[in-house]
């Protein structure tokens, strides 16, 4: 483990409620105890929650993002929908985009990288999910799948510190399984390596995201290409979420 910056975001996915907002305080309380600074905490809780939790946030170091957004950066009659000036319009600064979760409902790579482009345009920082099926994996297809979401989800897109590559393998997500070590080290590599011929490529920030949580937190922090983690599960938990940090920043 290094000292270099690490992230740590929270996906509540479709849970929580006002209530659940208190459970928060815990964590508010440790990042403001805590005496480490190389990490960056980020919670991207449901639309319904973003205004409470922005109050809540106020005066700690969080950010705060969204799950995901309409790719047209114009208002229009898409009911239902929320883009990327109304998110930034809240005081988000961050926005998922790429999950599993909404590829598999209908986001191809072209809608993906519109929303990127739609997001950037309207200042707002981008966690750009990729990651291969089960299937994919059984059939050695991992590389191919990850280069091609690279590259079409980036598709004339400068890279910059506005992006960060969340890398979650999707049989991960949920399941409780985490890849191995090497596997996963050798995919986060491999990601640098597509990421390094993009046009403009600087030093990008890689997470990994998939079955986080308190116990398994120590091997994936041997893993050197990892900058941080993106969290779904484990996150609505703030003892787990606060066990995780703990136990990867140093
Ligand atoms: C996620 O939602 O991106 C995720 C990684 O979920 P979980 O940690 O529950 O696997």
């Amino acid at each position: 483990m290094t000292n270099k910056l690490r992230y740590f975001i929270a996906n509540w996915k479709m849970y929580g409620d006002l209530k659940s907002l208190k459970s928060i305080n815990k964590v508010i309380k440790f990042t403001k105890s805590s005496k480490k600074k190389n990490y960056k905490l980020i919670y991207c809780p449901p639309y319904t929650l973003l205004f409470s939790f922005l109050n809540k946030i106020k005066k700690s170091n969080i950010d705060l993002g969204a799950q995901d957004i309409h790719h047209d950066i114009n208002n229009g009659a898409y009911t239902g929908k929320i883009n990327a000036k109304m998110i930034k319009d809240i005081g988000a600064k961050f926005v998922i985009i790429g999950h599993s979760e909404i590829r598999k409902i209908g986001d191809n790579d072209n809608i993906i990288n519109k929303k990127i482009k739609s997001a950037l345009h309207s200042n707002l920082k981008v966690i750009f999910c990729i990651g291969e099926t089960l299937f994919h994996k059984r059939n050695k297809l991992t590389k191919k799948i990850l280069k091609n979401q690279i590259l079409k989800g980036l598709k004339n897109i400068k890279l910059s510190n506005q992006i960060i590559i969340a890398y979650e393998p999707v049989w991960s997500i949920g399941t409780g399984l985490i890849p191995k070590n090497f596997e996963l080290s050798g995919n986060l590599k491999f990601i640098k390596s597509v990421l390094s011929v993009h046009k403009n490529s600087k030093k990008n920030t890689i997470i990994y995201g998939g079955s986080v949580n308190p116990k398994n937190i120590i091997h994936l922090n041997m893993i050197n290409e990892i900058d941080g983690y993106l969290i779904g599960g484990a996150s609505q938990d703030s003892k787990k979420l606060i066990d995780i940090v703990k136990k990867s920043v140093i």
